[in-house]
C-alpha cells in the first residue's frame, strides 16, 4: 500500500473535524493543546505507526482546503533475466 503524509495549515483550520471522520486510517486528531489565531483547536496528523496512505480523502472533504497531501513514490523494481 502506498505511503503518504499530510500537512495541515493549522492557522486556517476551523476545527470542524470533518477530516477526522473521513480518514479511513484514523490518523487525524484535534490538537486540544493548541488554539490558533481564530480561536479553534486545529486538526493535526497523529501517525506514529506510519499508516497514512496518501489517499487524499481528508484534503477533499476539508471545506477550507487546509490539507496538503504528499505521497511517496516507489522505486520500480529492476527485473533481471
Ligand atoms: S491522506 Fe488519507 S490516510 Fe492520510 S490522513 Fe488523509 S484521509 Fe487519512
Ligand atoms: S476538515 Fe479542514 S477545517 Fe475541518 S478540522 Fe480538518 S483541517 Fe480543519
Amino acid at each position: 500500500m502506498a505511503k503518504g503524509t499530510i500537512y495541515i495549515d493549522q492557522e486556517r483550520c476551523k476545527g470542524c473535524s470533518l477530516c477526522l471522520s473521513a480518514c479511513p486510517q484514523n490518523v487525524i486528531v484535534m490538537d486540544n493543546e493548541v488554539l490558533n489565531a481564530k480561536g479553534y483547536h486545529p486538526a493535526v496528523l497523529s501517525d506514529a505507526d506510519d499508516k497514512c496512505t496518501g489517499c487524499a480523502i481528508c484534503a477533499v472533504v476539508c471545506p477550507d482546503a487546509c490539507i496538503s497531501v504528499y505521497r511517496q513514490v516507489r522505486a520500480k523494481a529492476n527485473v533481471v533475466s
